[in-house]
């Protein structure tokens, strides 16, 4: 049957023959498509292959029925809301208000009450398929809809990086003419500058596809994030300069540790910082400032710029979500660089708002980021002190991929450390409390037992005794949080580089 037909068909659920007859009989002399279904299953099976109208005799609606059709009306996609008709018994003063409430979990229903007039029943049975054949439409729209996101952002992809071919052959010629001394010098630097621009925008449309189809990882590290900050700010005067716009850091003294990826947090920081400065005028002012606050490092970046609509604060981190400006595209832009601060952010673990008393009143971006535990302060704090003069470690490397398992042997290795391997949580576990190893890595995507598992179990025989590493694929935003939560001292992303991992080995144990 296709789908046209489904769609206007009804189903009948009556549990009596009798009933079911006379309704089929009723609805299939109006000319419309009937389906009996005598039981919750059968009915169910319907559903899934489609329908216009659910028709129910209310002696149907026993026990068992509110857990079957109960779960597949509230489980209804976002375009489908399924019309459900309950022929109630002959009560001749039945209290529908009552009866509606009590019968809300069908969502989309209406009483019949019995004795049915055939010409009722014919005609809000076909008012309902004619609101139903509407849903089916809303769906076919909804499908292509995300079949034309998931082209464009295939197109973007490739377009980025069939761009960014030509663009590296333009960038290198220009340094070999500007060498030669044999172009006008004002002239080289337009081609410079509007070629640099050329190479921002591309990169952001490659950052942006790769981001968020989740295809970069974190290199992550710890980072004092006052410094970036504060470097951040600096490098970000020259443009300052050239928007007339006044920029300060508020940055107290002491560091502000935390976990991230410093080249990526750096982005996040020029991303909107450079948007302040964009969309600002000159004699604007920008502040950015910096407080540790509970367990959080939080970021602001304040202007007294052009501000934004209370319905534009949450829409501007979509992708290619300007707000209009009119015709006037002289701040250029791909409405790109909110979408990639949000996801950077987000894979941090962190968020990120706006908020701004509305249009001509400038905007706040922030930031909220969690601050690295102590533990992994000390890490960082000892980056320097580190090195080949570290102790030796007994380290336990759980990993079901032999090549990854091999690979962080022999890395580990090199650095002087003892290593032994298991290939899955049990083994891994058994030989952790046998062998008592001080650092544990551990793969979160073990199969049957995963790595959070295996550190609680290791937790809850060993205690604090021993420093237990997560290994994970990239970023799900919420990863580090359920890695510390699961009773681990370090998460780290891979690809892991041989310096990140020399730092979390050697960090002291978290009991020291
Ligand atoms: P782009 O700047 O390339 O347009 P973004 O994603 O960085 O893209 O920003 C999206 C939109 O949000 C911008 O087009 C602008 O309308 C608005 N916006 C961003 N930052 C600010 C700001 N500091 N003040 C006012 N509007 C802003």
């Amino acid at each position: 049957m296709s789908d046209l037909h489904r769609s206007e068909r009804v189903l009948v659920l009556a549990p009596t023959g009798r009933d079911a007859e006379v309704a089929s009989n009723v609805l299939r002399t109006a000319g419309l498509s009937v389906m009996v279904c005598r039981d919750v299953p059968g009915a169910l099976e319907g559903l899934r292959e489609g329908a216009a109208v659910l028709l129910i005799a209310q002696e149907a609606l026993g026990d068992g029925a509110r857990d079957g059709l109960g779960e597949w009306i509230a489980h209804q996609p976002p375009w489908s809301d399924m019309p459900v008709f309950v022929v109630t018994g002959a009560a001749p003063r039945l209290d529908h208000a009552h009866a509606l409430r009590r019968l809300s979990w069908l969502g989309n229903v209406l009483l019949l009450d019995r004795p049915l007039r055939r010409a009722t029943l014919v005609s809000v049975v076909r008012s309902a398929i004619r609101a139903r054949q509407r849903q089916y439409a809303a769906r076919e729209v909804l499908a292509a809809r995300e079949r034309e996101v998931a082209a464009r952002d295939q197109f973007l992809a490739m377009l980025g990086h069939e761009l960014r071919n030509p663009l590296g052959a333009i960038v290198l010629a220009l340094d070999v003419i500007d060498r030669r001394g044999a172009a006008e010098p004002r002239q080289l630097d337009v081609v410079r500058r509007q070629s640099r621009q050329l190479s921002r925008l591309v990169d952001d449309l490659l950052d942006v596809s790769r981001v968020t189809s989740g295809k970069i990882a974190l290199h992550n590290r710890p980072v004092d994030l006052a410094g970036l900050v504060i470097r951040a700010v600096e490098a970000m005067q020259p443009s300052a300069a050239a928007a007339g716009v006044s920029l300060r850091a508020e940055v107290a003294p002491g560091e502000v540790p935390l976990v991230g990826d410093p080249v990526r947090l750096e982005q996040v920081v020029a991303n909107l910082v450079g948007n302040a400065l964009k969309y600002n005028r000159p004699g604007g002012h920008v502040v950015v400032a910096l407080e540790a606050s509970g367990d959080e490092a939080v970021l602001r970046v304040r202007d007294d710029g052009i501000g934004l609509a209370e319905h534009d604060l949450e829409r501007v981190f979509d992708t290619f979500v300007q707000v209009d400006t009119g015709l006037d595209r002289a701040r250029g832009g791909l409405g790109l660089g909110l979408t990639l601060v949000k996801t950077l952010v987000a894979m941090h673990g962190g968020q990120v708002r706006a908020d701004s008393a509305g249009p001509g009143k400038g905007s706040t971006f922030t930031i909220r980021l969690p601050l690295a535990a102590s533990a992994e302060r000390a890490a960082g704090a000892d980056r320097d002190g580190a090195g080949s003069g570290a102790r030796s470690r007994r380290v336990l490397v759980i990993d079901d991929s032999p090549d990854n398992r091999e690979v962080a042997q022999s890395a580990l290795e090199m650095l002087g450390h003892v290593v032994s391997v298991a290939g899955d949580g049990p083994s891994g576990i058994e030989q952790a409390i046998r062998g008592d190893p001080e650092v544990v890595v551990i793969d979160i995507g073990l199969p049957g037992l995963d790595g959070y598992e295996v550190a609680r179990r290791l937790r809850a025989a060993r205690g604090r005794g021993m420093t237990l590493i997560a290994l994970t694929g990239y970023g799900q935003p919420d990863d580090r949080q359920r890695a510390l939560e699961a009773g681990f001292d370090v998460h780290l992303t891979k690809p892991v580089e041989i310096e990140a991992l020399r730092r979390a080995v050697e960090r002291p144990p978290p009991d020291a």
